[in-house]
């Protein structure tokens, strides 16, 4: 176990040079405090929880101390947002503290957010809000408890720094971390600038650090952007099965590393709704719930084309040929599991869709119709879900499917098949109502509702005693929150 100071850095990015980022100190914010901590996130650096509670945790955090071997830069990329390319984005409002490596020779990005302005602020303050500071915590910790590869978060720090968004707010900073703050903007920033040298150069790095198995391969780059293709199909697959909509899948939000990155007003499905649009700047649904899977191949696309100078076009048109089958191979066997099944017949695909279809038209949770088909027995639990929906008659002939089905997978225990439901179906999702709760006790100090949310949150398929207002569906007023976009 560590303490701050025996943090070791190996600052990787910072030495490719000027051409990747500028040197930027952190601007400080006022009073700085601990809204939170991860003891989870804190152990990838080896650092022991009670640190969290010293002062110079929140100053380090706040943005008032470094460490003597920090570098902090802020990265320029670009991207495609909402189908247009912006030719200059980067770290407006974040800084790449250093790379920290652990015990076990990992590396971790320290990325700290809202860390003041930087020359890719634009028109930005360069801040971040406690509201959102909070929402990109929970979410991080939640999904990786989830299963679904992301972004990590050590802590919130909450100030008395006031911001202006619709409203006044407080500043906080996140403190995130990655293996790696790599975008697809980064590779797209520097072919469409026409920067070989530097391109060629971030090609290396990304290989080298990050994909070092490819470079047995014979074609290293191919290799490497097939690895990046199965990544992406199976988060997205995720993504799906677990009914989490990211909100702004712009190609500079996406990681190489295929984790889920950069939260802004992403949501878990409450109801099942396949058309759900969780940003609401989102006019025309591009990002919406089951959009994600087509935008995820039109962002490997926009890679694919910043590494022609590397990889020939048939090899890359091929390769995204993947995603797809792949995408469809990994969401099937997640829904089967879901489903309770072990193994696979020709019709399955059919019998997911028709109860997805089912539970849209009945406005049916997400969440929590699976749980409960786990509960009992197959025929119990169907009989007891069956008030759910609607179309009592469509509900029916599709449950006397899925018991036939579940009967020809043979004779599990009762105990087994709970067992290996209740281990992939979540009883706790981040809803958006829950993260609100916390977010309003935050903002007037009272940080205990975080805690105890992101607590839940962090055993997600393990029931937990007293817990049960976080196993609900959402009251009226929580349904359809309007999560602002600014953040
Ligand atoms: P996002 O929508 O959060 O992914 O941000 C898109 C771009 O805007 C990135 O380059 C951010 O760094 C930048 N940005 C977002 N908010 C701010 C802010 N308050 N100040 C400066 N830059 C920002
Ligand atoms: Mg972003």
């Amino acid at each position: 176990m560590k303490a701050l100071d025996d943090l070791t850095f190996d600052n990787r990015f910072a030495r490719l040079g000027d051409g990747f980022s500028t040197h930027v100190l952190p601007e400080p914010i006022d009073a700085p405090r601990l809204v939170v901590a991860s003891s989870a996130a804190m152990a990838l650096l080896d650092l022991d929880p009670a640190v969290a509670q010293t002062p110079v945790f929140a100053e380090l955090f706040g943005g008032h101390k470094l460490w003597a071997e920090a570098e902090p830069r802020a990265m320029v990329y670009s991207g495609h947002q909402f189908g247009s390319y912006n030719p200059q984005l980067g770290d407006g409002r974040g800084l790449l503290l250093g790379e920290v490596y652990n015990a076990a020779g990992e590396h971790w990005d320290l990325h700290l957010k809202g860390a003041g302005q930087t020359p890719y602020s634009r028109m930005g303050d360069g801040r971040a809000v406690l509201r959102s500071s909070i929402r990109e915590f929970l979410a991080s910790e939640a999904l990786h408890a989830l299963g679904i590869p992301s972004s990590r978060a050590l802590c919130v720090i909450g100030s008395d720094t006031p911001v202006w968004r619709e409203k006044q707010e407080r500043a906080a900073m996140v403190l995130r971390l990655a293996p790696s703050h790599i975008r697809f903007g980064h590779f797209e920033y520097f072919y469409y600038t026409q920067k070989t040298e530097l391109h060629q150069q971030l090609a290396e790095h990304v290989l080298k650090l990050h994909f070092p198995e490819c470079q047995e391969q014979p074609e290293p780059y191919l290799a490497m952007f097939r690895e990046i293709v199965e990544r992406n199909a199976e988060l997205i697959a995720k993504w799906q099965a677990y009914g989490f909509c990211h909100g702004v899948m712009n190609t500079d939000n996406m990681s190489i590393l295929g984790i889920t990155f950069d939260f802004g007003p992403f949501a878990f499905l409450d109801d099942f709704d396949a058309h759900f649009i969780c940003n609401h700047s989102d006019h025309e649904g591009r990002y919406s719930f089951s959009n994600q899977v087509p935008i995820g191949q039109w962002n490997l696309s926009a890679l694919a084309q910043a590494l022609t100078p590397y990889i020939s076009v048939e090899a890359l048109r091929e390769t995204l040929g993947l995603y797809l089958p792949l995408y469809q191979a990994h969401y099937l066997d997640l829904m089967r599991r879901r489903l309770g099944l072990t193994t696979a017949e020709d019709d399955d695909q059919k019998l997911v869709e028709r109860l997805l279809q089912l539970m849209q038209n009945s406005g049916v949770d997400y969440t929590l119709f699976f749980r409960r088909l786990g509960d009992e027995p197959a025929v119990l639990a169907v009989a007891q879900l069956r008030d759910d929906f609607v179309d009592r008659a469509g509900f029916d002939a599709w449950a006397d499917e899925y018991k036939a089905r579940v009967e020809r997978e043979g004779n599990a225990s009762e105990t087994q098949r709970r067992e290996r439901m209740h281990a992939v179906n979540p009883l706790y999702i981040l809803r958006n109502y829950l993260a609100q709760n916390a977010i309003t006790a935050a903002e007037s100090g009272d940080y205990s509702e975080v805690h105890r949310l992101h607590e839940v949150l962090s055993k997600p398929f393990e029931e937990q005693a007293g817990m049960e207002q976080y196993a609900q569906r959402p009251p009226d007023w929580g349904k359809h929150l309007e999560i602002s976009c600014s953040s």
